[in-house]
């Protein structure tokens, strides 16, 4: 028996660079060795984009194309869109039962998402009471681990703390879930901030190779580098943090030397990353394309993802169900 590892991503927008090359290379790396659960998670989308849902199923949809253009595998993993699955709603009532409020309201990320989306109203039950969402998520699947970024530790720990409540509370139905820890490499955007879709800097899956160019073509530089006879510094260089992502040793260590020297320009050097990025992203392009030909594939593989989700959350409500009592 594999352990079972789950990860969910919320339908906020298109998948760019960063995401590629944080959780969704981790998930199709992880779905190798473990029995992967992965879903869209379109209610948590809900929690700070309440007021703005048209586009919550079309990015829900291109989400999944993203994903399985990406690598993950419909017969390695369990691949599903948390909707279909309204049980783990009814675990969230029954989870909401036992959590005591100060548990949310001190989760480091209630109080820093509200100060960055200060534009909106988050004073809602849903937003304070996501991590229990979160945790009937996790919970409906026993699963052994939790792949997260060192900022949502606390969610995980809150969720073994939920268990653990339940488990002493009813009668021992929970596993308590492990974090495990991923490391995403910080990649900047076109502006030389963190790639983000809210900052417009970001170079995402589904553009083309045309705009993927023009992009790098514009990226800043070095900003010290002002003619092609400049020598340069790659460590205060975006376009050289690409590079120690995505290019070969032998063209970082060229780029690193001969930018100090002025011995290539800038022009010379994003052709390089672009070349690279090109030659990486055209498997991801030519799937994705295939797939957006036959569209009863994505809904083929949900709709099988959600099946095989759905025995093992069955399986679980009805021992929740017994230990309540209910
Ligand atoms: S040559 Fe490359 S690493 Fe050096 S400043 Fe230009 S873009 Fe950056």
């Amino acid at each position: 028996m594999k352990s079972r590892v789950l990860s969910g991503m919320q339908p906020s927008g298109r998948l760019h660079l960063g995401n590629l090359s944080g959780a969704l290379s981790n998930w199709t790396k992880l779905q190798e060795t473990y029995e992967g659960y992965f879903f869209v998670a379109d209610w948590h989308a809900l929690s700070t984009n309440y007021s703005e849902t048209t586009q919550i199923k079309t990015l829900t949809r291109e989400m999944v194309i993203d994903w399985l253009s990406a690598g993950l595998d419909p017969n390695k993993a369990t691949i599903f869109i948390q909707s279909d699955l309204p049980d783990h709603a009814v675990l969230h009532v029954l989870l909401s039962m036992i959590t005591p409020i100060p548990w949310l309201e001190r989760i480091p990320t209630y109080k820093e998402q509200q100060e960055q989306l200060e534009d909106r109203d988050l004073s809602t039950y849903g937003f304070l009471g996501y991590p229990i969402l979160q945790t009937a998520d996790v919970l409906i699947y026993n699963a052994d681990f939790v792949p997260v970024g060192i900022d949502q530790a606390p969610h995980v720990e809150l969720t073994r703390a939920i268990a653990r409540r339940f488990n002493s509370l009813y009668k021992p139905v929970f596993k308590e879930p492990q974090t495990l820890l991923t490391e995403a490499p910080k990649l900047p955007g076109t502006d030389g901030r963190k790639m983000s879709k809210s900052y417009n800097n970001a170079i995402y899956l589904s553009d083309s190779e045309k705009t993927l160019r023009e992009k790098l073509r514009t990226m800043v530089t070095d900003p010290a580098r002002k003619r092609r006879t400049d020598p340069g510094d790659p460590n205060i260089c975006p376009v050289f943090d690409l590079h120690k992502v995505y290019s070969s040793t032998p063209v970082i260590e060229q780029v690193n030397c001969e930018c100090r020297t002025a011995k290539i320009g800038c022009i010379d050097c994003k052709q390089f990353l672009a070349e690279t990025l090109v030659t990486q992203l055209n498997p991801v392009w030519e799937k994705g394309c295939a797939i957006r030909k036959s569209p009863a594939m994505v809904d083929d593989v949900v709709q099988e993802g959600a099946k095989r989700a759905r025995m093992t959350a069955n399986t679980t409500m009805q021992k929740v169900c017994k230990a309540i009592g209910i």
